[in-house]
């Protein structure tokens, strides 16, 4: 039996309010008819102050985060965000800054701006860096539509192909198609690179560009990346690097030099800013010089006398988002750049890649690799547990580790893995957070094959039990609706 949260509505009683007004002590008035509303206000629950506080803050601590626990989810970074960039975040000069504010009043958060695209475009390789996309597949969109108007710029009317792997993370495709591009699709090899020989066969003068994720979803390095960029480039086509997986490469390797021609950032993932839940967010772009006219602005300029502008490039694609990107997530990402500097982003990685390999070391005997190499800074495991019964499946081993505590990894994702497991435990986490983890794992491997019925109930102690994704996927019940609800709950 789920035990739902009831609903703010359901809590309101008709009357209740959170504030009292005193007495009137000036002669009444009245406003003219046509400023006096004609319709009834609409249907808001009506509850005290305290009854209102309570309903948040119980409901806010039902939410799994990293403040909370472990949050191994594969592809996404839940790394710890260090209160610090917080704090930077909070200060009044940043967080009470007016987007319309002069140039002149607000060379302090330009100069911030500026600096985080010097940071980002050294970090990176690139020579140019908009932070104006507010996500990753916002970025994406970006750099397509830069390939796209970089193209027509130079009268090349026929580029009309995307390039995508099959181990592409979802919002590529859909970025391509997006952008009025057809998709077409690059087979990965055995060893979960690149297949060249496919690749190959699908370059032609009709290649806009190729989008790849390196590491890739399976958390590998393509160990071709080099030979990748130069058939791609061979064609006259661009190369878009996914970096959402930049976390493992930090200080090591840099997209630029390996042969990209353009890359999102992932802020929120990478940079420590706070993510889940839908935002903000920030997938700030990079890319060459030969594309850095076309970047979406305004971005921040260096004046001669050291003042600090606002200025679109040349030919720019136009804007991706209002005023400046979303600023507070800058000075989060500029905050963490500066406290571990180039040493420390290095360690970052070096850290976030020996976590991921020691979690998947001790458990691939027990859930079997997707492909037997060492990753990055998350592995692609499998929830086939030798012994266990075949109706036994990932999804039940997620939702057991909900009962122990932990947040699952991501699951059934890359789609080209079945039952996949994808555990990225993130640099921040100890020894000892892992340890728990890897024997929770085990605990979980044993259970499946000696009580298995555990992991089908599973979880029993969360408020909410199975929900049926199926259907909250195609039936969702987006706001308010009283019918809709106790529909759902009577079943
Ligand atoms: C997270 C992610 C994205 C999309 O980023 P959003 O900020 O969620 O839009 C794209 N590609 C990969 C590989 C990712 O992990």
């Amino acid at each position: 039996m789920n035990t739902y949260e009831p609903h703010i509505y359901e809590l309101s009683t008709p009357g209740k309010h959170g504030a009292s007004l005193p007495m009137l002590d000036v002669p009444e008035s009245t406003l003219p008819a046509d400023l006096l509303r004609q319709d009834g206000l609409a249907d808001f629950p009506e509850l005290t102050e305290p009854e209102v506080v309570r309903h948040y803050t119980r409901i806010s601590q039902r939410n799994y985060s990293v403040d909370t626990g472990y949050y191994p989810l594969g592809s996404c970074t839940m790394k710890w965000n260090p209160k610090l960039n917080e704090e930077a975040a909070r200060m009044a000069g940043f967080a009470a800054a007016h987007p319309l504010q002069d140039a002149a009043d607000a060379q302090g958060a330009l100069q911030l701006i500026y600096e985080l695209q010097e940071y980002l475009g050294e970090i990176a390789g690139f020579p140019a860096v908009s932070l104006q996309p507010a996500a990753g597949a916002h970025g994406e969109f970006a750099g397509i539509l830069v390939f796209r108007a970089y193209h027509l710029d130079r009268g090349d009317h026929d580029r009309v192909e995307v390039l995508v792997p099959t181990s592409a993370h979802g919002t590529n495709p859909a970025t391509a198609a997006m952008t009025g591009l057809k998709v077409v699709e690059v087979k990965g090899d055995a060893r979960g690179n690149v297949d060249l020989d496919d690749l190959r066969a699908k370059v032609s003068p009709r290649t806009a560009g190729m989008m790849l994720t390196n590491p890739n979803t399976l958390g590998l390095f393509d160990e071709q990346i080099v030979e990748i960029c130069e058939i791609v480039h061979s064609v006259g086509g661009l190369m878009y690097g996914d970096g959402a997986n930049f976390n493992a490469i930090l200080g090591i390797a840099k997209p630029g030099e390996l042969g990209f021609d353009f890359m999102h950032y992932n802020l929120h993932k990478t940079f420590s800013t706070p993510h889940g839940g839908g935002g903000p967010g920030s997938g700030a772009v990079g890319c060459s010089a030969a594309l850095a006219p076309f970047l979406p602005g305004p971005v921040v300029v260096k004046n001669a006398d050291g003042s600090y502008a606002l200025a679109n490039p040349e030919k720019a694609i136009g804007r991706m988002k209002a005023f400046h990107g979303n600023f507070g997530m800058l000075v989060r990402a500029w905050t963490y750049i500066r406290t571990l500097g180039a040493a420390g982003l290095r360690e970052v990685s070096e850290m976030a890649v020996l976590n991921a390999n020691y979690v998947r070391v001790k458990l691939k005997d027990v859930y079997p690799q997707a492909i037997d190499r060492i990753c990055m800074h998350e592995s692609v495991l499998k929830g086939q547990i030798a012994g266990a019964p075949k109706d036994v499946r990932t999804l039940d081993i997620a939702k057991r580790l909900i009962d122990y505590g932990f947040h699952p990894p991501t699951i059934y994702f890359p789609l080209i893995v079945s039952e996949a497991l994808m555990i990225e435990p993130t640099e921040t986490e100890s020894k000892q957070t892992l340890d728990v983890f890897i024997d929770t794992m085990l605990q979980i491997a044993r259970e499946a094959v000696e009580t298995p019925e555990l992991l089908h109930a599973a979880p029993t102690t969360a408020p909410v039990r199975r929900v049926d994704e199926v259907r909250a996927a195609r039936q969702p019940i987006l706001r308010y609706d009283r019918e809709a609800i106790a529909r759902v709950r009577s079943e």
